[in-house]
């Protein structure tokens, strides 16, 4: 028997909320299938000369509540299954957050670190021509995702430009902000996982002091770890592709992001009380809370057993497989599940979208503040939902957005509408 399907697998937490609402049959015929995915296979020149191609995806899952939305990443392993579910997944998130969006993905396959800048500018700029028919400001909005920046976004947002023949900001988000990017926009994730728990911090027992271990020290890892340790708790362990630091006192997270951009967190190592641990060891350090950070599937059967946080903070997409989920659940870990925790990310994408449409910008007050009231919000209702259902947070946050998405499905129209 072959494996499931990640997409497979994913399309379980759909099934698992419509026992919990009063829903067409049409809904759900809807959303279990992808809408479109195109593969395309993008050639460019190398700096050698020699020409060299890389498969493409680009998902829009489901469209009902408008443009498509979703980023774009550059990974050696990326393929169509793994787009298609992280695209389930957006078309999840956004309806959470009630964005008017519905849920899009895309990827390379290819190992970004290996090329030259100016390979990586031609490879991001192919695959907008490749894309151009398919993405657009009121079709399918790009954005960053794993291993991909602002700089990536530039580019492609420039080579949509000079396909349309104008100046299209809106076509993608998380721009560098000389080029209509919004303020606010590069720390959004951790930005919003950081409003989220700290509204839920009575709920969920956390207060300053608290220790904090982030697996992943990239975008979102980085940003956590800095506001929390802002706000008073103790980041004690920290983990990124090449091995993880320990510290139960607390680790410096200026020096840490220093560390980082200098090579690996790992090189602090050895001094000033700060312990080596490999990157398997991190998820079962002592603390409070875990925040994943890095890719799916990293907590699985084989170590949820392990962890000792008593809550996680899911900012990647994907970090615990369904089978860890449950014996997390069975521990009594309460888990912030990623189509809400990491959502900041894509509700200031839709702020910098409305900003270029209104060709009007923000303050980066105005968008804190945004993004505060909407996670809060949000976070608030889906707690709720969970305690008057006794359901954990992950199903009552895909209750939360199905409803949403079936009231838009059925506004076109119910089988019993067509039968009556
Ligand atoms: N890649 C991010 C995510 O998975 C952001 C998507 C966006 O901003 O459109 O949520």
């Amino acid at each position: 028997m072959t494996a499931p399907s990640m997409l497979a697998q994913a399309l379980t937490h759909l099934e698992d909320a419509a026992v919990h609402l009063d829903i067409d049959t049409d809904v759900l015929e809807k959303l279990k299938y992808p809408r479109e995915t195109t593969q395309v296979r993008l050639m460019i020149r190398m700096d050698d000369g020699s020409r060299k191609s890389f498969m493409a995806w680009r998902c829009r899952y489901d469209d009902t509540r408008g443009p498509t939305k979703g980023g774009i990443r550059f990974h050696p392993e990326s393929n169509a299954d793994e787009v298609e579910t992280l695209a389930f997944w957006m078309t999840f998130k956004c309806a959470v957050m009630n964005l008017p969006y519905g849920g899009g993905k895309g990827a390379v396959r290819v190992d970004p670190h290996v090329l030259s800048k100016a390979e990586l500018e031609r490879l991001s700029r192919a695959y907008i021509k490749a894309f151009s028919r398919i993405i657009g400001p009121d079709r399918d909005i790009p954005a960053p995702d794993v291993y991909t920046n602002s700089m990536i976004m530039g580019w492609m947002a420039d080579e949509y430009a000079s396909i349309v023949g104008e100046a299209t900001p809106a076509v993608i988000t998380g721009k560098p902000i000389a080029l209509g990017g919004s303020l606010g926009r590069d720390d959004a994730t951790a930005r919003g996982g950081y409003y989220l728990v700290r509204h839920l911090a009575a709920n969920l027992g956390f207060k300053p002091g608290s220790r904090v271990a982030v697996q992943g020290f990239g975008n979102a890892g980085q940003h956590i770890a800095r506001l929390l340790k802002a706000d008073g708790y103790r980041v004690v362990a920290v983990s990124d592709s090449r091995g993880g630091v320990y510290c139960p006192d607390g680790l410096d997270v200026d020096r840490l992001i220093a560390a980082k951009q200098a090579g690996s967190v790992t090189s602090l190592a050895g001094s000033g009380g700060v312990k080596a641990i490999t990157g398997e060891e991190l998820v079962s350090v002592d603390c409070d809370l875990l925040v994943p950070a890095a890719f799916e599937g990293l907590i699985g059967a084989g170590n949820a057993a392990d962890i000792r946080a008593g809550i996680v903070l899911e900012l990647a997409n994907g970090p615990i497989t369904p089978e860890a989920d449950e014996i997390l659940a069975g521990k009594g870990v309460v888990v912030l599940p990623d189509i809400l925790a990491n959502a900041g990310g894509v509700t200031v994408s839709y702020f910098e979208w409305v900003q270029n449409r209104q060709g009007y910008y923000w303050t980066a007050e105005d968008v804190h503040e945004r993004l505060r009231r909407s996670m809060e919000a949000e976070g608030a209702a889906i707690w709720q939902l969970a305690s008057e259902r006794r359901i954990s947070l992950r199903r009552a946050a895909y209750v939360h957005a199905l409803a949403r998405l079936a009231s838009a499905i059925e506004a076109h129209g119910t089988q019993q509408f067509f039968i009556s």
